[in-house]
């Protein structure tokens, strides 16, 4: 079994430029995804986020896990649980963002994560602790932008600046394992 802490990548050459795009995130859709994220114990878990885009704003409407492997050191999906995850999903609504937990506080990707996002038009966001909530959203949590070849780790304010919450909505929230 890899183990992602043996998996350092090397830094980008370039800084992230901000983009005028904002992620909004209802405090349901948080919730519900440390919740996937701690079922797994002290393994890694991976969770998706769905929701409907319009213009640079995205909101989050649905917080799905698929069937997955899941081992203290990484996790794996299945092409088959991809499908299944998306299956019923309203045709207006887009894949915003790829979630998965690490062990400690260290959220940068590994070079496994480079490979293991499904798409660079979404964010991959990295929770620390399995996923329990050890500090206010949105600190800790290791943001990801795909730019210029690169998945860039935002900075704390650059991550302020690209993910907001917004007033509690419903949240459609999937468990396929
Ligand atoms: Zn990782």
């Amino acid at each position: 079994m890899q183990n992602e802490d043996f998996m350092r990548r090397p830094p980008s050459r370039v800084h992230y430029r901000p983009v005028p795009a904002l992620l909004v995130v209802p405090p349901g859709a948080v919730r519900a995804t440390h919740n996937l994220l701690q079922r797994a114990g002290d393994r890694e878990a991976c969770a998706f986020w769905y929701g409907e885009r319009d213009g640079h704003v995205s909101r989050v409407l649905s917080v799905r896990s698929p069937e997955q492997a899941s081992s203290r050191g990484n996790y794996h999906v299945e092409a088959e649980a991809m499908s299944q995850l998306v299956r019923d999903l309203p045709g207006s609504w887009r894949p915003l963002a790829q979630i998965h937990s690490h062990p400690g506080i260290d959220t940068e990707h590994s070079r496994y994560d480079d490979r293991m996002v499904s798409s660079r038009k979404i964010l991959s966001i990295v929770f620390p602790a399995y996923g329990l909530p050890i500090k206010p959203w949105p600190i800790g949590l290791g943001v990801h932008e795909w730019q210029d070849e690169y998945w860039h780790l935002l900075t704390p304010d650059q991550t302020e600046n690209r993910l907001a919450l917004d007033t509690d909505i419903d949240v459609d929230v999937r468990d396929f394992r």
